[in-house]
């Protein structure tokens, strides 16, 4: 065994697994869809394990796609390849993660060694994601079915990108069958164990993520861009940043010439991260002239308290966790969305500056914004829009409900 922690996975039967499926999950897959729920499959050769290959056929049975099949997961199988039959092997496999290191291979020359490798089914691997941090690659998996074939994407992966340590995340839907093959979350499955936070550089800030227990898999990377859009527009302002974790927007603002950055978030621990992203960065240039309080209080809360003391900031950032997982909380989450943009308002001093952003992907962007403005009117304060803003390169948008994030600059 080439690796070690991967003893206990689970080894591919080799016997392909034949569907066929409804007509609208044909029209679904034929158009590149990457989904095929368990409700859709029609007829099955055989129940398969964890990771089998299963090959869809149309209605005239001809070969259609091929994926990873996964008993467990209502999310029966994950398409890799459609249109003309494929083999998935090594060799596919490496295709794919030189693909999507080809359009990532600028980013160290823009001083930045942490961003996304792979980014699931916008990269063709779905289910997969790879962030790199430096020398350490975290791999996550949201499907039990790449454990049989992690050796590989491992061999893959290292031949592409040469790194000293491997961190394997897994979500928590998975972690259950997971430990019956010996995986864990967080553990390690390559090199040396990761001592404590693990530095890298984005746009030449250094920041920690840690890879272990961080939450996704230790840094939000998928901000970066709008983190520099900030760093653009935050000279001369005090700045609030409301669900800070790390303190990636404040950091930013505070090169970007900021009069003072307060970072606020519910986690003391999520603090004491933003805070020591900030002393690594003492050297470089104003920042360690940018006052930086820290505020660890409920954003609800916090942003009705400031308001009702008369604080107020020239620039204010909101960007909430995921607050619509599930279809049924579309209409709770934009209630909150709402919520959070008035308070947010209420503390911008006039002609500021607000950074509206969301991470749900439930909610589209046209949406988000529509409900954006409206609360904005409801305040009297209507948004002037600078610039609307999706994903960065290395998160790569390759279906619909692979669009998740968006972001709202304007003043008011
Ligand atoms: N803006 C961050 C990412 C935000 S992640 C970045 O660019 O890196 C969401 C953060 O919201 C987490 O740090 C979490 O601790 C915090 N959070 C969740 N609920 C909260 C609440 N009710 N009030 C304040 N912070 C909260």
């Amino acid at each position: 065994m080439r690796y070690l922690p991967l003893a206990k996975c689970p080894t591919l039967s080799g016997k392909r697994i034949a569907l066929r499926v409804t007509p609208q999950a044909e029209r679904a897959i034929r158009s590149g869809h990457p989904w095929l729920f368990d409700r859709a499959i029609q007829e099955e050769s055989h129940v398969g394990f964890h990771g089998d290959l299963a090959v869809i056929f149309d209605r005239k049975r001809r070969f259609l796609a091929i994926g990873l099949y996964d008993p467990d997961s209502p999310l029966r199988v994950r398409i890799l390849h459609h249109g003309k039959p494929a083999t998935i092997d090594s060799s596919w496999f490496r295709q794919r993660i030189e693909d999507a290191f080809i359009i990532r291979r600028h980013l160290p020359a823009t001083g930045t060694t942490g961003y996304r490798l792979i980014h699931g089914e916008n990269d063709g691997l779905p289910g997969l994601v790879v962030d790199r941090y430096n020398g350490t690659l975290v791999v996550k998996l949201y499907t039990a079915s790449w454990a049989a074939h992690l050796a590989t994407i491992l061999d893959e992966l290292l031949a592409v990108q040469e790194s000293e340590c491997v961190v394997l995340r897994l979500s928590r839907a998975i972690q259950g069958v997971a430990e019956s093959w010996c995986l864990s979350d967080g553990m390690l499955l390559v090199g040396a164990a990761v001592d404590g936070p693990v530095l890298f550089e984005e746009n030449g800030l250094i920041f920690e993520a840690d890879p272990i227990k961080g939450q996704k898999t230790g840094f939000f990377l998928d901000q970066r861009d709008n983190r520099a859009e900030v760093a653009q527009m935050a000279a001369g302002k005090r700045v609030l940043n409301v669900f800070a974790y790390s303190g990636g927007f404040s950091l930013y603002a505070a090169r970007g010439g900021a009069k003072e950055v307060t970072s606020l978030d519910i986690s003391q621990h999520a603090l004491n991260g933003a805070e020591r992203n900030f002393t690594y960065n003492l050297e470089r240039g104003i920042i360690s002239k940018v006052p930086h309080h820290l505020l660890k209080a409920d954003a609800f809360q916090a942003l009705s308290d400031l308001a009702h003391s008369k604080k107020s900031y020239e620039m204010v950032i909101i960007d909430p966790p995921a607050l619509a997982k599930r279809q049924s909380e579309v209409e709770r989450a934009l209630a909150a969305y709402m919520r959070l943009a008035k308070l947010g308002l209420d503390l911008l001093a006039p002609q500021g500056t607000i950074v509206l952003a969301s991470c749900s992907s439930r909610v589209d962007a046209d949406t988000f914004c529509e409900v954006m403005h409206r609360a904005a009117r409801e305040t009297g304060r209507p948004l002037n829009e600078i610039r609307r803003t999706e994903h960065p390169v290395d998160h790569p948008i390759g279906f619909k409900e692979g669009a998740y994030l968006k972001c709202l600059f304007a003043t008011a």
